[in-house]
């Protein structure tokens, strides 16, 4: 006998979570719970910041009205957001290189043009005499790029990002969205030597003010019954064949129908009845992410500008990608006036040279950096952040002197599902298995494993449409057509 039986329980408040909580309530649903181990509703994108500044990473983009309404609803003032162009660029050979990359390229040496443009005009007989599809990443790469741009941003980049191999992942991920550069564009744009961003018209993005993305997914729960939440506890326990979730506490819920937004490798460890799943799950691939922050003390320096975000494909850094966070919203950073001691210089063999013992006053900026890690691409996560300090001189985001006003490490075990040469093999095993044998709906980002759909937006549509499909049996679009809903044909899409 459970403690508390439900119509639909719901494991995780994150986005997923949440928007399998929206919709039945939207719907007047009044007999569903959301367990969540966290003390509060959030998932990934709410992290505690750190007392100094605050480092919550995520951007927005949506591709549905829906969810636009809901984060609409939950922040309605214009004064609740900041809206950004979105300026990014790629650290190349000791410059910066406007994304997208390969439309720049005049920015690199000569040898280098050269090789990117032979690898692309290779690349084009290759597609045109093509009969079959690339098998990995790595050929879709190189068909499309050519082994030039391949091998000076998209390999190593990717490897950066994903800690595996081109080789070793799939390119049904990307979909058929993405087009093959314009060799008449790269070609002309070298020859007149023009650099240009070319993100189109709608290349805006918006940040909450205040709280990062964090704050959205608060304001979210806000609107929902408070009682329908259950924190700080976490299931232990899935009686998959009684429908029955144990809990930390040494509570029980019984359900009727379960949205499982816990990894799924996680999840089919913890339901009783599912060893035959298990050989399947336990091969599921991911990569874990390190997040890093600092603060930095001074005014924001002309070399960084109005950047936002910032790829680095080269090994003379850790991290891919750096966020300039401050510029996001003035409230990521503490005010001016704010009065903080210096904790070392960026070149901590400088230290001695600043005042590290009395609190002063700012301006302050912050960086966010992202790292990835595997059993591919171990990292020393003892020494991370000296590492990712010396990265940042090296690219040039600090100078050695630079004032490091706060720091701040946190490691996301499961960062990114890998989109792996087996995964959907996999996924077609496990994901109706769980459905159909135990009224397991597994969805979200590592619920339902498919990063192609495991944005915010994506994640909290995945919610309601699961729950749509316990409630009505309606197609689960986002998770079974991610081609449409990213794609063009997609008319709710803002990108
Ligand atoms: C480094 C990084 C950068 C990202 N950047 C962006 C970005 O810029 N834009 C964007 O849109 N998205 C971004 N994302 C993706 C975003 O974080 C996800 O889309 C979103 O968090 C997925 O929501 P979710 O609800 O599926 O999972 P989660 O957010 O992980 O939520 C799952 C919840 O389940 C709870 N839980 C897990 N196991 C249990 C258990 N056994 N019992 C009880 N509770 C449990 C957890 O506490 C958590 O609250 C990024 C992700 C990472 C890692």
């Amino acid at each position: 006998m459970a403690s508390q039986n439900v119509d639909v329980l719901i494991i995780g408040a994150g986005p997923t979570g949440l928007g399998a909580a929206k919709r039945l309530h939207q719907l007047k649903h009044t007999n569903f719970l959301i367990v969540d181990a966290a003390a509060e509703a959030g998932g990934l994108p709410l992290r505690t910041p750190p007392p100094r500044a605050s480092f919550l990473i995520h951007v927005i983009f949506s591709h549905y009205l829906y969810f636009d309404d809901v984060i609409n609803e939950a922040l309605p003032k214009p004064d609740d957001w900041y809206e950004h162009e979105r300026v990014s660029y790629v650290r190349s050979k000791n410059t910066w290189v406007p994304y997208p990359y390969q439309n720049n390229i005049t920015m690199l040496p000569v040898e280098d043009q050269v090789k990117c443009i032979e690898g692309m005009i290779d690349a084009a007989e290759v597609r045109a005499r093509a009969a079959d599809k690339p098998k990995n990443f790595d050929e879709w790469i190189v068909r499309m790029m050519g082994t030039g741009l391949a091998d000076i941003f998209m390999r190593p980049y990717n490897f950066k990002v994903w800690a595996t191999p081109t080789t070793e992942m799939q390119c049904e991920w990307l979909g058929e969205r993405v087009a093959a550069p314009s060799l008449k564009l790269v070609v002309s744009n070298v020859l007149n030597k023009k650099t240009a961003g070319n993100w189109g018209p709608n290349a805006t993005f918006r940040f909450p003010a205040r709280d990062g993305t964090g704050g959205i997914w608060k304001a979210v729960a806000k609107t929902l019954p408070q009682e329908r939440f259950s924190f700080n506890k976490t299931v232990v326990r899935i009686e998959g064949t009684k429908k029955i979730a144990h809990l930390s506490d040494g509570s029980s819920v019984g359900y009727r129908s379960l949205i499982s937004t816990m990894p799924l490798d996680e999840a089919v460890e913890i339901i009783d009845d599912a060893e035959n799943l298990r050989p399947t799950s336990r091969e599921l691939i991911y990569s874990s992410t390190h997040v890093i922050g600092v603060g930095v003390r001074g005014v924001l320096p002309p070399r960084i500008g109005d950047k936002c975000w910032l790829y680095f494909p080269e090994d003379d850094s850790p991290f891919y990608r750096a966020t300039v966070f401050s510029n996001y919203s003035p409230y990521n950073c503490p005010q001016a006036e704010v009065k903080i001691k210096t904790i070392q210089t960026a070149d901590p063999s400088l230290s001695g040279s600043v005042d590290t013992t009395s609190e002063r006053p700012g301006p302050y900026w912050s960086l966010m950096l992202e790292v990835s890690q595997s059993s591919q691409k171990p990292v020393d996560e003892e020494n991370l952040l000296a590492d990712c300090m010396k990265g940042m001189i090296s690219t040039g985001l600090l100078k050695a002197e630079d004032e490091i006003v706060s720091t701040y490490h946190r490691k996301f075990h499961h960062g990114y599902p890998t989109p792996s040469l087996v995964r959907d093999g996999q996924l077609k095993v496990l994901l109706p298995e769980l459905k159909n044998k135990y009224s397991i709906w597994s969805r979200g980002r590592f619920g339902s494993y498919k990063y192609e759909v495991a944005n915010q937006d994506h994640s909290f549509m995945v919610g309601v449409e699961a729950t749509d499909n316990i409630l009505f049996g309606a197609n689960e679009l986002t998770l079974d057509s991610p081609d449409y809903v990213n794609g063009r044909a997609n008319t709710e899409r803002r990108l």
